[in-house]
């Protein structure tokens, strides 16, 4: 028997190069044909008339079920996945950890054990590693086997992450032949450590002073030392979570001389600021988020980098923590200062619609939404043609986006497993009003559609760092 086809007529089918009128024929999980398409026989028909038609979102910065001392990241790869696909994001890549005194192989059994059978949209995992149990040709080689082909490295968080920059440029030197991808936080730590130190022995312990230890200066020079080492080791490199105008600054440059270094920033560093941190202690520690908020004036930087090109992805880092989390702190018993409040945002139903408002305004074309949020990211890391793009024999992960539909930000109106919305009040016009994955309805106008979980693990190809 043929697989029920579907087609989405009438509505504007943009890509990361262009944008017209075209119809979309879906046949079982993939897509046939993107043009004119003419009758089709007892196929299901979605008028898209005055809608904007899009591939699935990829979001390759989440944090599901994240161990964080005492507490967990409160979305798990059921919750987290719902919300994504309500947002129009049908493919998540997490970050499976391989923690110290534990092999790679043993921290993305793990992951897969977190996210087997409970993920309704398709996922990959990046592996990050905090030591080196074995050289590194043989690490990069087993994950690319099993079809994890970018690593993640921490710059800071000594005390059970921090990798040091001689093991940093070893793993870069094994990527690069394989084509796998080194993803950095950048931080330099030194300048955190002494920062906190010297706040700790002050007294100033309320969540500002999370914002004061890790200056926009401390971003830059890890990026600038990270940048080195691409370059020595001739391997691309992608800056995570990008926060700050300096940082910007040193990827541009690096990148007009020719270094291929790519990065992300995420939207609460777009649309929030460290305004928050001087909201009472306990509203301050939702905003609690590594690298912190910034200044406004860094957000302005950012979006012109965005639009000018110089940051080629948006991703969300998505990593809740409930207030009551929050307040119970990484040891559990309450926090004393700032270093004891779990860190990170909630953000992986929001981003589409978010960095969609800047399309409305003028400031990004439809096209660049698509290239940052889409397309750009599953060329760095493995998943296109198949996601990111809406072409003949591509799976069919399709957002149908409605430009009139408005939402409130709130977290009564969302589906993350979080008590709280960094966006409460604000009102984004501009949803997915259908979000296909392989063909399947997952979500219709910001609601799940109830079914078995299918998203499936992505076996994931070297990226194309090289060619972009
Ligand atoms: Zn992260």
């Amino acid at each position: 028997m043929e697989p029920r086809a579907m087609v989405i007529r009438g509505g504007e089918v943009v890509s990361s190069e262009g944008a017209g009128r075209a119809d979309v024929l879906i046949r079982g999980e993939r897509i046939e044909a993107v043009g004119a398409v003419g009758h089709v026989a007892d196929a299901e028909v979605v008028d898209a008339g005055g809608q904007l038609v899009i591939p699935g979102g990829v979001d390759v910065h989440t944090h599901f079920d994240m161990d964080a001392g005492a507490v967990r990241s409160a979305d798990d790869f059921a919750t987290g996945t719902i919300a994504a696909a309500c947002g129009g994001t049908t493919t998540v890549v997490d970050f499976a950890t391989a923690y110290r005194g534990e092999t790679a192989a043993e921290g993305l059994a793990a992951w897969h054990a977190k996210a087997a059978g409970k993920a309704v949209v398709d996922y990959g995992f990046h592996m990050t590693l905090t030591d080196l149990r074995r050289p590194a040709g043989d690490v990069v080689a087993e994950m690319g086997e099993a079809g994890v082909t970018s690593f993640k490295l921490y710059m800071t968080y000594r005390d059970r992450l921090m990798v040091s920059d001689d093991t940093i440029a070893e793993i870069m030197r094994a990527a690069e032949p394989s084509g796998a991808l080194v993803c950095l936080h950048c931080e330099d730590d030194n300048t955190l450590e002494d920062r906190r130190r010297r706040a700790l022995a002050a007294g100033r312990t309320a969540p500002r002073w999370h914002a004061w230890s890790r200056p926009p200066g401390a971003e830059a020079s890890a990026v600038a030392r990270a940048v080195r080492m691409a370059e020595d080791a001739g391997a691309p490199l992608y800056v995570v979570h990008l926060s700050s105008g300096p940082a910007l600054e040193e990827v541009r440059r690096a990148r007009e001389r020719g270094v291929a270094v790519f990065a992300e920033t995420c939207p609460q560093y777009l649309y929030l600021s460290a305004e928050r941190y001087e909201e009472a202690p306990a509203a301050a520690a939702r905003y609690v988020c590594a690298p912190p908020l910034r200044d406004p004036h860094h957000a302005e930087e950012l979006w012109e980098g965005l639009r000018a090109g110089h940051l080629q992805v948006v991703a969300t880092d998505h990593c809740p923590f409930t207030a009551g989390d929050r307040a119970r702190g990484l040891g559990g018993s309450g926090w004393d200062d700032f270093t004891g409040i779990p860190g990170g945002l909630p953000g992986v139903e929001t981003r589409l619609a978010l960095i969609y408002q800047k399309v409305a305004e003028g400031l990004l074309t439809r096209q660049q939404w698509v290239g940052l949020c889409c397309t750009t990211p599953a060329k760095l890391f493995g998943l296109h043609p198949a996601k990111g793009e809406l072409a003949p024999g591509a799976d069919a992960d399709v957002v149908v986006f409605d430009p009139a539909l408005e939402l409130p930000l709130n977290a009564a109106r969302l589906h993350m497993n979080v008590d709280y919305s960094p966006y409460e009040g604000v009102v984004v016009r501009g949803w997915p009003s259908l979000v296909l994955s392989r063909g399947r309805a997952v979500a219709r106008a910001g609601q799940p559609v109830s079914g078995p979980a299918e998203g499936r693990f992505l076996r994931r190809q070297a990226g194309a760092a090289h060619d972009l």
